[in-house]
């Protein structure tokens, strides 16, 4: 088994103020990279400005990373951050800016390989299997789903290809500062979407071709908070405390998946969010439960259900089916789906059985409707 978590993780209100000092120690000049409303309006990027500030240091904003971020977009970013020579790299966001921040980093450290032959030797160095440098990351979460601020993954959109995959390189950030005030006024589906991409690390990764005592440790924490955090989730008002409960549920699913990595519902997801736009959170929820009833082992199925409090799978799928609902795809989508996923080696290889497409088919089906 290797354990593998060098992130150092903060979560506290005030995260970015208090450690101001660890923050500005990463570089002279930092490079921004968030999206285009939301760190304005939450007043993440501003409590990241005041730190810097502080600290006398200086910064970039590349504020244009959109949801699902493109290759096209991270080339961009970091030409902004090479041309304002920045040495250090910051992410404030959900984690679609998070994910671009890892990719800017490691293209802002090596322009010498892909700046002069532009965007495919860029995609090329951000898919190569080689060793890469990178500049030093720090991540300010703010939505409760991905884990990214203490995972080594960027999933990026490759348009040629019409889908998503992770960079082949794994970056984890030097610091994360988790705050749950930036997340206080978001829309409920964000709050929901993101709290079932958490969700879908822990089950995922408990169900997983890697899961062992490391990470399992995280996942059973995890699905424990989620079980304690559910009917919070579901009501209309989230309680007091809910968005602390779902950080703290969040970063451990993340410190989960970077030991095992994601399976079959993710690579499911992927060609629901590049055609159809749906929220990534959203699109992995919809394949839990046919992930669950597809896994063989049946005591670790039976220690999930009990960490988390639902009687059987029916009750733990009418639940993410409520916070998810249901959406339908056609029949000739259905089979490109089908070949899609089944060229998805990475994500096959976590899922601990044989897969022929015939059986990936069969999820799909039950997982979605087909007109
Ligand atoms: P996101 O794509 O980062 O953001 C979704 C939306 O939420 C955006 O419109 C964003 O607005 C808004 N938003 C963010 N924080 C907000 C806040 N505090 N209040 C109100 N609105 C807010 O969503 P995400 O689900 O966090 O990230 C999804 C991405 O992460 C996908 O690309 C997925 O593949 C990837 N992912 C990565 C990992 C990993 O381990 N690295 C794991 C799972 C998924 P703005 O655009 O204005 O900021
Ligand atoms: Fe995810």
């Amino acid at each position: 088994m290797v354990y593998e978590m060098p992130v150092k993780v903060y979560q506290e209100r005030n995260a970015v103020a208090n450690h101001a000092g660890e923050l500005a120690a990463l570089g002279r000049k930092a490079c921004i990279v968030t999206g285009r409303h939301s760190s304005r309006q939450n007043g993440s990027l501003e409590d990241v400005l005041s730190a810097l500030k502080a600290e006398g240091r200086e910064w970039e904003v590349f504020d244009g990373i959109e949801e699902n971020p493109s290759v096209e977009t991270v080339v961009k970013a970091a030409q902004a951050g090479i041309r304002a020579q920045a040495d250090f790299v910051i992410g404030i966001g959900g984690g679609s800016p998070l994910d671009a921040a890892k990719a800017v980093a490691l293209l802002m450290a090596s322009r010498q390989e892909w700046e002069a032959d532009g965007l495919e030797a860029a995609l090329c160095y951000l898919y190569a299997k080689k060793p890469c440098p990178c500049l030093p990351v720090a991540a300010v979460p703010t939505t409760a789903g991905t884990g990214s601020e203490v995972t080594p993954y960027a999933v990026l959109t490759l348009h040629r290809e019409h889908t998503k995959r992770s960079i082949s390189h794994r970056i984890f950030p030097e610091i994360a500062l988790v705050d749950e005030r930036y997340l206080e006024g978001m829309d409920r589906d964000i709050l929901v979407n993101t709290a079932v991409d958490a969700l879908a690390h822990l089950i995922e990764s408990y169900l997983n071709t890697n899961a062992a005592s490391y990470a399992d440790m995280f996942c059973e924490r995890g699905l424990y908070l989620f079980g304690q955090a559910k009917e919070g989730l579901a009501a209309q008002v989230p309680p007091p405390g809910q968005y602390g409960r779902q950080l703290e549920i969040s970063t451990l699913a993340g410190m989960a998946i970077s030991h095992t990595g994601t399976s079959l519902p993710h690579g499911m997801s992927y060609s629901l969010t590049y055609e159809k736009g749906v929220p990534h959170g959203r699109a992995v929820g919809f394949f839990q439960k046919a992930y669950i009833d597809a896994y063989e082992g049946a005591a670790r199925k039976e220690r999930l259900l009990e960490l988390m409090g639902f009687a059987d799978v029916e009750a733990l799928g009418a639940y993410i089916e409520g916070l998810t609902g249901r959406i339908a795809i056609s029949r000739e989508e259905l089979e490109r789906y089908t070949k899609k996923m089944m060229g998805d080696a990475r994500k096959l290889a976590n899922f601990p059985y044989p897969m022929t497409e015939e059986k990936m088919r069969g999820m799909f089906e039950k997982s979605l409707e087909i007109r």
